[in-house]
């Protein structure tokens, strides 16, 4: 679970995987179907570094051998490879998530993990929806990009152990999810088909929409 962004696109205030959605922190929503999944033996949260000093009562009171809390790093890359290196040796399926979203299913969870052990990686994702424009720096547009087989990478990213440890000792620069490390090794990595209530929080307004779906699922 990859938590240790400064949240700087969600405005001031506490840190954005803290703040409360429906009354509930982000983190723990993001938490709760892996911790409650009986599939998942153990959960390494990569936090702030302050905040394994002095996490929040809530979350202090969660910590245990099966749900560690580590120092992220400087990127979410690093941040998931120094959570990698806390994993227990015995795990043998991996699933990378981010703290950002609160939302993720059990159905997006399992298809995740029966991907994995049918041997490949997969990434959770949604087809394009809009129409895709490239411009230029003055934003002119130069082109229109047909959606056609285009992905929205989302978050459960699922990984043999042994293939996400390669990617992250490969030293490659860093990427914004997981599933780009491991296509550069060659590994096939399969699309599991999830839903927009999927969604990553990152600015106030994805707050308001955030606010509604947990109140559409009270
Ligand atoms: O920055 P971005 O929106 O891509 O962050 C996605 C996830 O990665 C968030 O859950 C964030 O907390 C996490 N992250 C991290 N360490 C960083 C940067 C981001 O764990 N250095």
């Amino acid at each position: 679970m990859v938590a240790a962004g400064r949240g700087e696109r969600a405005g001031g205030g506490e840190p954005k995987q803290f703040r409360t959605i429906g009354g509930v922190p982000m983190l723990l929503r993001a938490l709760r179907p892996f911790t409650s999944h009986p599939d998942v033996a153990q959960v390494v949260v990569a936090l702030p570094p302050e905040s394994v000093m002095s996490p929040p009562t809530w979350l202090a009171a969660l910590a245990s051998p099966s749900l560690l809390l580590v120092p992220g790093g400087e990127s979410r890359s690093a941040s998931v490879a120094r959570a990698l290196s806390a994993l227990a040796a015995s795990a043998t399926v991996v699933l990378v998530h981010d703290a950002a979203r609160p939302f993720v299913s059990r159905e997006t969870i399992d298809s995740v993990i029966g991907t994995v052990r049918a041997g490949e990686c997969a990434v959770a994702a949604i087809p394009v929806s809009d129409t895709l424009k490239q411009a230029s720096p003055g934003l002119v547009v130069t082109g229109t990009v047909p959606r056609e087989g285009l992905w929205r990478a989302q978050t459960p990213q699922g990984f043999p152990r042994a293939v996400l440890d390669r990617a992250h000792a490969a030293g490659m620069e860093p990427a914004t999810d997981d599933a780009t490390l491991v296509e550069a090794l060659g590994q096939v990595v399969r699309i599991v088909p999830d839903t927009s209530a999927n969604m990553k929080v990152t600015t106030p307004e994805d707050f308001l929409v955030a606010e509604a779906i947990a109140a559409r699922d009270r």
